[in-house]
């Protein structure tokens, strides 16, 4: 069991909440539900689906990287953001969220975990992105299955713009596009992101970069898990679990 406040706590440190800036969330407790926690559902989005799914699994606490309060707050409850909350509310549930701090965390975060499962060597974090390098430099093609493989669904998008071997990757999940100038000063000659949007398509080839937009959701799947993965190593007796939802984009 984990006290809620203690379970804050633990993130707001072991996320570095006080140093890792983040003009976009709220980062925390968003929620408060019941005081004590055994139970601990973790998503990549609050969405209803997410919630209800959690609700039935009788989670005491939400963990998402995408939670419910975002910019400057909530200045009227749609119907949608309603529902979300009438499922956590009715079942006492607390709702955690985690976003920049989740990207950037050197050891769990987004960047960095894909960075492992693509196996680079010398990982180096540039702002919020992992920057390395491949074992050996691969054709475009053959970077681009691998990514199928990792986020196991199609890459949205890809172009091989440098027209050379891939060798020096940048990632940055989610809509993290601007981050892309980043990356290639320190030297990625190929830019992993979530979503793209339409100038910075141009913007890369003209840099020129290699890019693959390989899904916002699909790319900010694997840090939640990761710090699931460190509750249960710092925590007895919690339980644990990780819920899917498909999103294409
Ligand atoms: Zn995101």
């Amino acid at each position: 069991m984990i006290l809620r406040d203690n379970l804050e706590t633990f993130c707001r440190t072991f996320l570095h909440l006080d140093t890792v800036p983040d003009p976009w969330c709220k980062n925390g407790l968003q929620v408060p539900g019941k005081s004590e926690i055994n139970k601990i559902a973790l998503g990549t989005t609050a969405s209803k689906n997410f919630l209800e799914m959690a609700a039935d699994w009788k989670a005491d606490a939400v963990l998402v990287h995408h939670g419910l309060f975002w910019g400057n707050g909530v200045k009227k409850l749609t119907p949608e953001l309603t529902k979300r909350l009438q499922i956590l509310l009715q079942n006492n549930i607390s709702l955690f969220g985690y976003h920049l701090p989740l990207d950037a965390h050197p050891e769990i975060g987004n960047n960095a975990q894909i960075a492992k499962k693509l196996g680079l060597q010398k990982i180096e974090m540039v702002d919020i992105c992992a920057v390395g390098d491949l074992p050996q430099p691969v054709d475009f093609q053959e970077f681009m299955s691998t990514c199928e493989q990792i986020f196991a669904q199609p890459v949205n998008f890809g172009e091989p713009f440098l027209q050379k071997k891939v060798s020096r990757i940048g990632i940055c999940s989610g809509g993290g596009s601007d981050y892309a100038e980043q990356c290639k000063a320190a030297g990625a000659d190929t830019f992993i992101v979530g979503e793209l949007s339409e100038h910075r398509y141009h913007d890369f080839s003209e840099m020129p970069i290699n890019f693959l937009a390989c899904g916002h959701h699909a790319t900010e799947r694997f840090g939640i898990q990761a710090l699931g993965d460190i509750l249960i190593n710092e925590y007895a007796n919690i339980e644990v679990s990780y819920f899917t939802e498909p999103c294409p984009i």
